[in-house]
């Protein structure tokens, strides 16, 4: 056990969580303070891993979990950082600044002193009561574990290799899945409980795009169809929903996340209305001396200016950077997120920024939206393809307010990052229309597609 006067003029930081969030936290406070003593307690078994890319590793475009891996805990004892996998921190005395840990293969408990806590233990998957029954071949994905048994029950672990996978949950994880098991030859059926899939993420018309994509490789959409439970006897072999039963022996339900909020709730530091933990610019949380950073974390929405709790994953990196500064000393502050998000469907990629139409009038924005359907190159290039942006903005103000794009050629949706930058500005249509966009055949056309939507948009508010 180390000691609270330790080397470093910052005494003590503890770090609760060893992937995105925690461990740009203990590289940034490491060199900010190097005589700092930063000590990471990681319940699982693996730390700094690219968690994004785990349905990529199941699908078969990474070849194996390990990959995933950008840091080991001897690299990091390298920089000075002492690395705990397999202890989970099980209590937190903010009063005497103390964390309680359970070596798990030990099962020996200590008392560790801290003189500043970093709480970066993330989200856990939502498993509904339905999702509780002890049926082997049901999952969710939240760690490489999730991923290696995923991988089990591909490989038969439940009698025989799975053949039809029934994804609950139309969120972008769901859909990154069901792509990755129907490239792994599986019958795939999606089932959503709202109208449409990507609900949370996209106006329907964009929805509807999604859906078309998904139909149009093969797999059944269900939506409207709330599930009710499971069937089988040791093993799935159904999903009953309200419109009927589906037969399925891999099922994986990706219903949402809530934030693991339970040790920052024991060191009294306050939650936001988001149910994350609340804090200050400076990650700071209620209770001296604790931060928060990652998924468990909520964020300023710069357009909105609500705390929301998106979690994802360079929010996690930053407010990671942030807590670590600070916690070493110094003086940084995390702006705050714009919703920017990016993901692929198939021969799809889809990105959105901001706020949808539905969102801005769901925070009481008068909002108004164009539609732009267009070429990602010049139309007259050979290999141009389809392009749709939709481009919302507040009404009198002119004031930008989101971004939505689709476009078969995935690359072609990064351009949503034009509108992000402009958003954490608070830039209205006109800056957009006026700004300096690059243009050559291979690439655009003269006007980008997302100036003619902000001309179109432009007129719109006009008159
Ligand atoms: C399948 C999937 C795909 C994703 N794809 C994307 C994407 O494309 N783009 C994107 O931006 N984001 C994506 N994300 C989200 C992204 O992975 C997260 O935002 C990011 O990993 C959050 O990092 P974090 O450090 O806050 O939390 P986590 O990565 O969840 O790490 C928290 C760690 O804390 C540990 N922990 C928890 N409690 C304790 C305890 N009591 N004691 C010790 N350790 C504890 C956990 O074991 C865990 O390792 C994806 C997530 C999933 C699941």
């Amino acid at each position: 056990m180390g000691t609270k006067a330790a080397a470093g003029s910052t005494g003590r930081i503890v770090i609760i969580g060893g992937v995105a969030a925690g461990m740009s936290a203990a590289s940034r406070a490491k060199r900010f303070d190097p005589g700092a003593e930063v000590v990471v307690f990681e319940r699982g078994e693996y730390i700094s891993y690219g968690a994004c890319g785990r349905p990529y590793v199941i699908g078969g475009k990474v070849e194996d979990f390990e990959d995933l891996i950008a840091r080991t805990p001897e690299r990091m004892r390298g920089q000075g950082i002492s690395v705990r996998t397999g202890h989970e921190v099980t209590g937190v005395d903010a009063g005497a600044g103390t964390v309680t840990v359970l070596d798990r293969a030990a099962g020996r408990t200590s008392t560790e002193p801290f003189d500043r806590l970093l709480i970066a233990t993330g989200v856990s998957a939502v498993r509904p009561d339905w999702a509780q029954a002890d049926l082997s071949g049901v999952h969710v994905l939240r760690d490489i574990p999730d991923g290696q048994a995923i991988e089990a029950s591909l490989q038969g672990a439940g009698g025989k290799p799975a053949k039809r996978a029934c994804i609950v949950g139309g969120g972008y994880i769901g859909l990154e899945m069901a792509e990755a098991l129907h490239a792994r030859g599986l019958k795939v059926i999606l089932l959503e409980k709202g109208p449409e899939v990507a609900g949370r993420m996209l106006d329907i018309p964009l929805q509807r795009r999604v859906r078309a994509e998904l139909e149009a490789k093969g797999l059944v959409v269900c939506c409207g169809a709330p599930v009710e439970g499971l069937t089988g006897t040791g093993h799935v072999t159904g999903v009953q929903t309200s419109g009927g039963l589906v037969r399925a022996d891999l099922v994986i339900v990706a219903v949402g996340v809530k934030p693991n909020t339970e040790l920052a709730r024991a060191a009294g530091a306050r939650l936001g209305k988001t149910g994350a933990v609340a804090v200050n610019l400076r990650q700071e949380t209620s209770a001296a001396g604790i931060y928060a950073a990652g998924d468990n974390t909520e964020s300023l929405h710069r357009v909105t200016r609500r705390k929301v709790h998106i979690p994802l994953g360079l929010t996690a990196n930053r407010m990671g950077r942030v807590a670590g500064v600070n916690m070493a000393g110094g003086d940084a502050t995390f702006p705050g997120i714009v919703g920017t998000a990016i993901f692929k469907v198939f021969d799809l990629g889809v990105s959105r920024t901001g706020l949808t139409q539905a969102e801005a009038e769901g925070v009481g924005l008068k909002a108004v939206s164009v539609d732009v359907d267009s070429t990602d190159h010049a139309g007259y290039y050979n290999d141009s393809l389809p392009i749709h942006v939709r481009l919302t903005a507040e009404v009198g103000t002119g004031r930008l307010l989101g971004a939505q794009l689709v476009s078969p050629r995935h690359i072609s949706v990064k351009r949503v990052d034009v509108v992000a930058a402009l958003l954490h500005r608070r830039s209205t249509v006109q800056h957009l229309f006026d700004t300096d966009l690059a243009y050559a055949p291979p690439f655009s056309g003269v006007w980008d597609v997302l100036l003619v939507a902000a001309d179109k948009l432009n007129r719109q508010i006009r008159d």
